[in-house]
Formats: C-alpha cells, sequence, structure tokens
C-alpha cells in the first residue's frame, strides 16, 4: 500500500529494478539507486489487475494547459481494459505517476517547500519575536 498516494489506482514497474511501485516515492524509499527514467511505463491497473504500456511523455502532459489539446490524449488516463482512471488529479502531495520532466520536478520542489515550512513553523514565530526586539532594542 502506498503512503504517499493513498487511492493509487495503479502500480508501475520500476524500469530499473522490475519491482512494481505505487510511485516514485515509494521506489526511492525501497531502493538504493536512482530511478531508472524511460519515455514507456508499464502500469499495472489495480482494478482489473491487468498489465499495459504508457507512452509516459504524453501521460504527464497536461492537455489543459496545452490549451484545449482534449481527445485522444485523455484516453491515456484511463485503463484500456476496463477503464478505470488511474491518472487522478492533483489532490495528492505527489504525481500520481511519473518521474520525469519538467511538472515532476516542480512538484518535488513544491513538496520540499512544503516539508520546510511545516517544520519550521514554531521556529519562523520565535525568528519573528527576535526580529521585533531587536527592531526596539536598536535605536536607529
Ligand atoms: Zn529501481
Ligand atoms: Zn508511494
Ligand atoms: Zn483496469
Amino acid at each position: 500500500m502506498c503512503k504517499h498516494i493513498l487511492n493509487a489506482q495503479a502500480a508501475i514497474r520500476a524500469p530499473c529494478c522490475q519491482k512494481w511501485f505505487d510511485c516514485p516515492e515509494c521506489h526511492a524509499e525501497k531502493s538504493d539507486h536512482p530511478l531508472l527514467k524511460m519515455s514507456e511505463v508499464v502500469i499495472a491497473c489495480k482494478k482489473c489487475k491487468k498489465v499495459f504500456r504508457k507512452d509516459m511523455e504524453r501521460l504527464m502532459a497536461d492537455p489543459q494547459a496545452e490549451g484545449g489539446a482534449k481527445g485522444e490524449d485523455d484516453a491515456d488516463e484511463y485503463c484500456p481494459y476496463c477503464d478505470n482512471k488511474f491518472v487522478l488529479d492533483a489532490k495528492t502531495p505527489a504525481p500520481v505517476i511519473g518521474w520525469e520532466g519538467d511538472d515532476v520536478r516542480m512538484d518535488n520542489r513544491m513538496m520540499k517547500d512544503q516539508r520546510i515550512r511545516q517544520k519550521t513553523a514554531a521556529e519562523v514565530a520565535d525568528e519573528l519575536l527576535q526580529d521585533m526586539l531587536e527592531d526596539t532594542s536598536v535605536p536607529s
């Protein structure tokens, strides 16, 4: 079970170690090597348990961001056997699938920022207080 994408609908076979993972984060935690990047990935639908291949670059392309290139590309988000939509909308902290392309790197950065913000939330308050104290104690 993947703890990063709670409602993961598909598993991806890592091309480097041929093991199944719910998301790139799972691979990073369970492996001692970086995930091999492939333009084509092997995906297993969790609903019908069938395995199929998908073009990673088409999957990662956001049809809405590209100005309405809808239609055929949308089919890539669905299992070809049972029409289960395995590409989920962005309510998860990490990309559902994919570890390639600018979008993923952007997401990773955002996740890191969130972690930092959570960690230092209390410290930020202290720092603000320190700044205020310093401002008042040093007359200009
Ligand atoms: Zn691997
Ligand atoms: Zn995961
Ligand atoms: Zn399916």
